[in-house]
């Protein structure tokens, strides 16, 4: 099936793109097919009822909107050398939007800060058409629908992994940047059960943390999730991520000078 807004990802970015082109044919499309995939996914029952609840009974605020209340796929620069990895949507943010990050105080953070170092062209997200672009990032989640309290289960984890799978496989980014812990350990657990890392002991989440993974794996940098409850505490502050993404522009520029983000604002 598909479904009006899936796969929205960038249009291939000329330097970048050769690269990347290297290793897959055609990225963007074959994310395109992914998501396609992804938003037709009704593996968790208990995430499809919720998902689908949630978008029935709408917030009021938002009663005016047509809920998108399906699993909500990727989305970003289809030759991006950074994944970023979430927790999962927000009943009604991104279960609203269809976009990841996107209608709620989380991304609000995020994407403000993604564009002061330079990876987006502008610091806000508020619908699919509001013209966001990625430079040299892609965005998805450990989870892709909406969990009741923002807490999936471990099963549901293990569901949605095969698709995380995929997005490495296409992007084969050099950075993933985890968001919070539950990302972070998705991630190892992910690269532990594919075999490319025996183990992840001494792999411990912490704000700010980053990993020099074995082979060609890439560099895992940890932060602390962009929730309201982290920002509005102080327990995240805008300086202590647009740290975390510097040093991953950094580490991204270090080599071959290749796919660096757009200056900083
Ligand atoms: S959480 Fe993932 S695996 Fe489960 S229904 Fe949603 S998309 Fe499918």
């Amino acid at each position: 099936m598909l479904c009006a807004g899936a796969g929205e990802v960038n249009q291939p970015a000329g330097a970048r793109s050769t690269r990347r082109a290297r290793m897959t044919p055609d990225p963007a499309r074959a994310l395109r097919v992914l998501n396609e995939q992804i938003v037709a996914c009704r593996k968790c029952p208990r995430l499809v009822r919720w998902r689908e609840a949630v978008a029935r009974r709408k917030r009021r605020a938002y009663r005016d909107w047509d809920y998108w209340g399906r699993p909500v796929p990727g989305f970003g620069d289809p030759t991006a050398e950074l994944l970023i990895l979430g927790l999962a949507p927000a009943a009604h943010g991104g279960n609203r939007t269809g976009r990841v990050f996107t209608g709620d105080r989380s991304g609000d953070f995020l994407f403000r800060m993604l564009h002061r170092a330079g990876f987006a062209n502008q610091p806000h997200s508020l619908h699919r058409d509001d013209g966001l672009r990625l430079h040299n990032a892609y965005i998805c989640a450990a989870v892709r629908c909406a969990p009741p309290a923002n807490r999936p289960r471990p099963e549901e984890i293990a569901n949605c992994r095969p698709y995380l799978a995929r997005e490495l496989e296409l992007l084969r980014p050099r950075a993933v940047l985890a968001l919070g812990k539950i990302a972070f350990d998705a991630f190892l657990a992910l690269l532990v059960e594919q075999g490319k890392l025996p183990s992840r002991a001494g792999l411990r989440f912490a704000h700010g943390a980053s990993y020099r993974l074995p082979g060609e794996l890439p560099r895992l940098f940890a932060a602390y999730h962009p929730s309201q409850q982290n920002t509005q505490t102080g327990r995240l502050t805008p300086a202590m991520f647009l740290g975390v993404l510097r040093r991953i522009r950094r580490y991204l520029s270090g080599s071959s000078g290749a796919g660096r983000p757009a200056p900083l604002c």
